[in-house]
């Protein structure tokens, strides 16, 4: 087993601006990587940060680990989706190889950058690097706190990738998930007298979409919440989800609390 470590270094501004649903989704992936592929040694996630003038603070985080390592010519590849190290003689790791390319597209994101350092039997470091502007007051309120809700769901998404985005949000908020990814599969799930508390429905799969799944449904259950995750903000898309039976939508990748907000919002009773 290996030792858990954390390390500070540098003045750290009282509060910065910046997405901490995705620095801490970032920082998940590359702590459960760094777990998964470290047998003894450790694991250390170090916070290092830098004043840029008054405003605007540098701060990096880095995941180290002395596990197996990646070699150098794979160490561009591994932020490819399904991108997985052929360790010939290791044993099979857990996994879709999807973790890094999410962080990767997360980072792009918030303008960061995303780097790596490895060597083969030694460990490897991580560093995800922001500029984020220096908070100029702390309005408590503001304080994103997330609310669980401790609910089951059904997510239908075809997209793996999409998935995976959604899948780490349920489980933050304390949610069970059920995963289809197809129409019909949800349909023959309710159809078999499941009932999650509410359902999240991308609009767009092959085969039977959301919409044509939603109609099905509501053959079967008037009631459960059904909500659309949509990539589309238009109008007639939007008109198209209620009119097949969908109770909201929310553009994905959705925020925390505004999937608590609209849960909340078409709770029966
Ligand atoms: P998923 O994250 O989707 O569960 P995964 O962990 O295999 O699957 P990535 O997180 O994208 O996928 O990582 C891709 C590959 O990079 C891994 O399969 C592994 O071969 C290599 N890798 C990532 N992090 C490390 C690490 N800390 N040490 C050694 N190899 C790593
Ligand atoms: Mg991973």
């Amino acid at each position: 087993s290996f030792e858990a470590k954390f390390e500070q270094k540098g003045e750290v501004p009282v509060a910065v601006v910046g997405d901490s649903v995705r620095i801490r989704q970032i920082l998940i992936n590359l702590i459960g990587n760094a777990a998964k592929f470290t047998q003894d040694g450790y694991v250390c996630l170090r916070v290092i940060s830098e004043m840029d003038g008054k405003e605007r603070c540098r701060m990096i985080f880095e995941v180290e680990d002395t596990g197996i390592g990646i070699p150098e010519e794979q160490q561009q590849a591994v932020f490819d989706k399904f991108h997985q190290v052929n360790r010939p003689g290791e044993r099979k790791y857990e996994g879709t190889g999807l973790g890094l390319a999410i962080c990767k597209e997360l980072t792009a994101l918030m303008h960061g950058k995303l780097s790596l350092r490895s060597q083969v039997g030694k460990g490897s470091c991580f560093s995800l690097e922001l500029e984020l502007p220096v908070a100029s007051e702390v309005k408590p309120e503001k304080v994103n706190r997330v609310v669980e809700l401790n609910s089951s769901v059904l997510l239908v998404e075809d997209n793996h990738f999409n998935q995976k985005i959604a899948k780490l949000a349920l489980d933050k908020l304390k949610c069970s998930v059920s995963m289809m990814d197809n129409g019909q599969d949800a349909v023959d799930y309710i159809a078999a007298g499941n009932k999650p508390d509410f359902i999240l429905m991308d609009c767009q799969m092959p085969g039977m979409d959301g919409f044509e799944a939603t109609r099905r449904i509501r053959e079967i259950d008037k009631d459960i919440p059904i909500i659309a995750l949509t990539a589309d903000v238009r109008r007639e898309t939007k008109d198209e989800c209620l009119e097949a039976g969908m109770n909201d939508y929310i553009s994905k990748p959705f925020k925390l609390n505004e999937l608590t907000a609209i849960v909340s919002r078409n709770r029966k009773g």
